[in-house]
């Protein structure tokens, strides 16, 4: 990469993924996939483009947009696109190069890719965002399709967003089919797909307790720390709270929300934040409302993350941005309790917090925290929004229960592989609990390196 422009946040995603496949039997066992290593690190296209968009003043205004288009190894290229004022081409790769081998995942054939734009949604009128999707999709709308590459929601980019490019997309190329996905029902969206990468982490997370403890414990009467508040935080929160656990934290970009003693949300909680959050608020609206009745319950503290503020903790799931977990804010999750954490949220931790987790792993075996790490973690999203595909192809749309079942499928299968994967490169000490950020790249990277 020497001679190419610095991308931090793609090289930590390149080195994490190679430093666990270098440290395992991998390329003993299978040397011809080595030569895979510095080709799958190249997107075989991006696509960057000008998006020009009129505000509501009627003021011309400028973004950027981006396409990554990373693998096409194992089918058409399927990733989100993320409206955020920090997007660049580092970050979009990083998430490109995770939805590559989190898609491998799945079981699913999805290849990989990434887009979005340094738009801001925040502050902005349903017009001003229609006249935007549109705009983007102008451009994007030439190097998609259905069977091509299939783009989706991700950070900024919900329900609304969605209708209004597969609007877009159908007016400029007259062809209704399944290119985008995280569609409203009445379109051609998948059940359960709002739900599904939240409900999916809760369900890996269920597989790793279980395991952990020998089938003895589940999510009953668990302490559960949850960062962000949007899509994934929602439907995380709502089904920890259903199998008995409690949510202790939820956050947003200007603060976090934590537990003064240990009730955590209710439903009815979760159900308001999501209300606030459609209108793209915040939760110290909520929070400092004359009605609230947050405050009794809860602390609210500015600009923090909810990770060092947790006097008690036993499982832990970043669901906010990536890097929202240091290594000294790893240290405090284990010094509070935390056993298992994984990311609903893309890199949620930084390399320096995964070492201190898997040395914990190692250290205290069982005592010690796990870690799922998101591609392995929250490949729920991306595996409805594949049977969204599958459901599009066939004209077809199946029941909320045949969704669910399907994603408890996969979400166990991609546990089990994980951890099979690790137990077969990594000789694993006795008692102690196999790596499954190892297990994840590396049967993620054989399945794509195989292909490929
Ligand atoms: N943005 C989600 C992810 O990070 C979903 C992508 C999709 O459904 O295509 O996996």
């Amino acid at each position: 990469m020497s001679n190419v422009v610095r991308e931090p946040e793609f090289e930590q995603a390149y080195n994490e993924l190679v430093s666990t496949l270098e440290g395992s039997k991998l390329f003993e066992v299978s040397p011809e996939l080595k030569a895979c290593l510095p080709v799958v690190s190249v997107p075989e296209r991006v696509i960057q483009f000008r998006v020009v968009w009129e505000d509501d003043k009627g003021q011309m205004q400028v973004n950027r947009g981006f396409r990554v288009q990373f693998n096409s190894a194992l089918g058409p290229y399927k990733g989100g696109l993320r409206f955020h004022p920090t997007v660049n081409l580092s970050i979009l790769k990083f998430l490109g190069f995770e939805q590559i081998f989190k898609n491998a995942l799945t079981g699913l054939m999805m290849g990989g890719g990434k887009g979005g734009s340094d738009f801001d949604p925040k502050g902005k009128s349903d017009n001003e965002i229609r006249r935007f999707c549109y705009a983007f999709m102008r451009e994007l709308s030439k190097h998609i399709g259905q069977f091509t590459d299939v783009p989706a929601g991700d950070i900024g980019v919900g329900g609304r967003e969605v209708g209004y490019m597969f609007g877009a997309y159908k007016a400029y190329r007259n062809q209704f089919e399944g290119v985008i996905t995280g569609k409203g029902g009445s379109w051609g969206g998948s059940l359960i797909r709002p739900e599904a990468t939240g409900f999916g982490l809760v369900y890996y997370v269920n597989h790793m307790i279980s395991y952990a403890s020998g089938g003895k414990e589940s999510f009953e009467g668990k302490l559960v720390a949850i960062s962000g508040s949007g899509n994934v935080a929602q439907y995380a929160a709502l089904k920890v709270i259903e199998l008995g656990g409690k949510v202790i934290s939820l956050s947003d970009s200007k603060g976090a929300l934590i537990a003064t003693g240990e009730a955590g949300f209710t439903e009815a909680d979760v159900e308001l934040i999501a209300k606030i959050k459609l209108e793209r608020g915040y939760l110290t609206q909520l929070y400092e409302a004359e009605d609230s009745t947050l405050k009794s319950r809860f602390r609210y503290l500015p600009g923090e993350r909810p990770w060092v503020h947790l006097p008690k903790v036993d499982v832990v799931l970043p669901s906010a941005t990536q890097n929202e977990v240091n290594d000294v804010e790893a240290k405090a999750l284990i010094k509070a309790g935390a056993r298992f954490l994984a990311e609903g949220s893309n890199m949620g931790s930084t390399q320096e917090a995964i070492d201190v987790y898997e040395a914990d792993r190692k250290a205290r075996k069982t005592e010690g925290l796990w870690y799922g790490p998101a591609k392995a973690a929250n490949c729920g999203g991306v595996a409805v929004s594949g049977l969204e595909m599958a459901q599009n192809s066939q004209r077809v749309s199946w029941t909320s229960e045949e969704v669910d079942k399907q994603l408890a499928g996969i979400m166990e299968r991609c546990f089990w592989n994980c951890l099979n994967t690790a137990k077969e490169y990594y000789d694993v000490a006795d008692g102690e609990l196999p790596s499954l950020v190892a297990g994840a790249n590396i049967a993620g990277f054989i399945k794509v390196a195989r292909a490929m």
